[in-house]
C-alpha cells in the first residue's frame, strides 16, 4: 500500500460502534485515507450527520426503504451523493473505486460485502467476525484467488496478527491464546445468571460496543465466534487455541511459539487501534487510541474459563472442529437467540442452551456452497423460532 496516494476507503455499517470509530480514525489521517462510502441500515440523522461531517464520496442506506428513507435520498445535493439498498453497496465495491472496505456491519448481513471485497483484490478490514464463522472456508478461498489482503480489526486477532508479524513464521507457532473480559456477569454466581436483565447484559466493564456482541460477551458466545475466526484466519487447529479471562483488557492476546517465548500486544481498550493498524498496515502512524499511562501502577490477572459459567465457549471449540455447515447454524441460531434475549422472550443462559439443540441436529455438510449456507441459516433460524414455541 502507498502511503503517497490516498488509499479510498469504504466504512460498511458507519453508523455503528465499530464504524463510528473508524470514521474518528479517518479524520485524523486525511493525507493517507479519503472517504469513498458509507453505509448505515438505520438512524438516518447519524448518517446525515456524517456525510456532512466527513464528506464522503457517496452515502448508502441498506434498510427497507421507508418514507423517510425517500425523503432523505431526496435530500440537499450540497454533501454526498445519496443510494439506496446493499446492491449499490456492492456495484460500488466491484466497481473499483474502492481500495479498502471497512466491514464493520454486525451479522449475517455483512456476509456479502466481505465477499465482494475479497473476490475483487480489496483489503478487507475485517470486523464482522460473523462473516468468518458463517464461510471462513470461501470468504479465505476468495481472498487467495485474488490476493485480497484480509486483515482483522477484532483486537484479539489484530493482536495476534501484530505479534505473529513481529515475531516468527507460522510454522514456530505453538499456540494462540485469546483473551476474554470475561463480561459484565464473570463474577455473578452462576445460578443467577438466569435472570440477568438485559441491562445487566449490557453494562460491560471495559468495551463499549453494538447491543449484539454485547450480549455475545456476556454469554462468551463472542469468544465462541472468536475461536472460530482465528481458526480460518491463521489456518490454526482449533486444539491450539487456548481462552484466558484477562479482566483488564489489557493484553489482547497472545502468541507462543514453539521455543516457549510469548509475544502479546498491549494496549488500552479501544478499537481505533485495531481499526487503524488494519488501514495502515504494515505502516504504523501516530494514533487518536488512548495510551498507557505508564506513571501508574496497572494489575494485568488471568485465569481459567469455567466452562459451566459459560457453556457456549464448547460450542466454539466444537463447530471450529467440525467445520463445515456447523458455523453458519450456530452464527444464526444465536442471532436469533440473541434478538429474542433483547426483547426479553428468552433468558441469557437459554441462548447457548437454544444454540447446542439446533447444532445437534442440522443436517451437517462438510463442504458447503454458498447457497446450502445460506439455506442452513434460514433453517436455523426457523428452529430457534420452533424451539421457543415449544419450550416456553
Ligand atoms: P453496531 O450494532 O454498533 O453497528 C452495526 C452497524 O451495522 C450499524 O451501522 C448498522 O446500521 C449496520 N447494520 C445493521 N444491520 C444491518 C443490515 N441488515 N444490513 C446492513 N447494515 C446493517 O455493531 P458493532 O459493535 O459496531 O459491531 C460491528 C461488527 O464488528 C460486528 O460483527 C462485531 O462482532 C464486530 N466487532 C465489534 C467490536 C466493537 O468494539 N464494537 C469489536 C470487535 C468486533
Ligand atoms: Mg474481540
Amino acid at each position: 500500500m502507498s502511503i503517497n496516494k490516498p488509499s479510498r476507503v469504504a466504512i460498511l455499517g458507519s453508523t455503528g460502534s465499530i464504524g463510528r470509530s473508524a470514521l474518528d480514525v479517518l479524520s485524523h489521517l486525511t493525507e493517507a485515507f479519503e472517504l469513498a462510502l458509507i453505509s448505515g441500515h438505520e438512524r438516518l440523522d447519524e448518517l446525515r450527520e456524517q456525510c456532512v461531517r466527513h464528506e464522503p464520496k457517496l452515502a448508502v442506506v441498506t434498510g427497507p426503504r421507508t418514507s423517510a428513507v425517500d425523503a432523505w435520498l431526496a435530500g440537499s445535493s450540497l454533501d454526498s451523493q445519496r443510494q439506496h439498498g446493499m446492491s449499490c453497496v456492492i456495484d460500488a465495491i466491484r466497481e473499483g473505486e474502492i481500495d479498502i472496505v471497512v466491514a464493520a456491519i454486525v451479522g449475517i448481513a455483512g456476509l456479502e460485502s466481505s465477499l465482494a471485497a475479497a473476490q475483487t483484490g480489496k483489503r478487507l478490514a475485517l470486523a464482522n467476525k460473523e462473516s468468518l464463522v458463517v464461510a471462513g472456508e470461501l470468504l479465505m478461498e476468495a481472498a487467495k484467488r485474488s490476493g485480497a489482503e484480509l486483515i482483522p480489526v477484532d483486537s484479539e486477532h489484530s493482536a495476534i496478527f501484530q505479534s505473529i508479524h513481529a515475531g516468527r513464521s507460522h510454522r514456530e507457532i505453538h499456540r494462540l491464546i485469546l483473551t476474554a473480559s470475561g463480561g459484565p456477569l464473570r463474577d455473578w454466581p452462576i445460578e443467577s445468571l438466569a435472570d440477568a436483565t438485559v441491562d445487566d447484559a449490557l453494562a460491560h466493564p471495559t468495551w463499549n460496543m453494538g447491543r449484539k456482541i454485547t450480549v455475545d460477551s456476556a454469554t462468551m458466545m463472542n469468544k465462541a465466534l472468536e475461536v472460530i475466526e482465528a481458526k480460518w484466519l491463521f489456518q490454526i487447529n482449533p486444539e491450539q487455541i487456548e481462552v484466558v479471562i484477562h479482566p483488564q483488557s489489557i493484553i489482547h492476546s497472545m502468541v507462543e511459539f514453539c521455543d516457549g517465548s510469548v509475544i502479546a500486544q498491549l494496549s488500552p481498550p479501544d478499537m481505533r487501534l485495531p481499526i487503524q493498524y488494519a488501514l495502515t498496515y504494515p505502516e504504523r502512524m501516530n494514533s487518536p487510541a488512548r495510551k498507557m499511562d505508564w506513571s501508574q501502577a496497572y494489575q494485568l490477572d488471568w485465569k481459567p474459563v469455567d466452562p459451566e459459567r459459560y457453556p457456549a465457549l464448547g460450542l466454539g471449540f466444537e463447530v471450529a472442529r467440525r467445520g463445515g455447515t456447523c458455523g453458519a447454524v450456530l452464527n444464526a441460531a444465536n442471532e436469533v437467540a440473541v434478538e429474542l434475549f433483547l426483547q426479553g422472550k428468552i433468558r441469557l443462559t437459554e441462548i447457548a442452551t437454544v444454540c447446542r439443540s439446533v447444532l445437534a441436529h442440522h443436517d451437517f455438510s462438510p463442504s458447503p456452497t454458498l447457497d446450502e449456507l445460506m439455506r442452513l441459516d434460514q433453517w436455523s433460524r426457523n428452529e430457534v423460532s420452533r424451539w421457543i414455541k415449544v419450550t416456553c
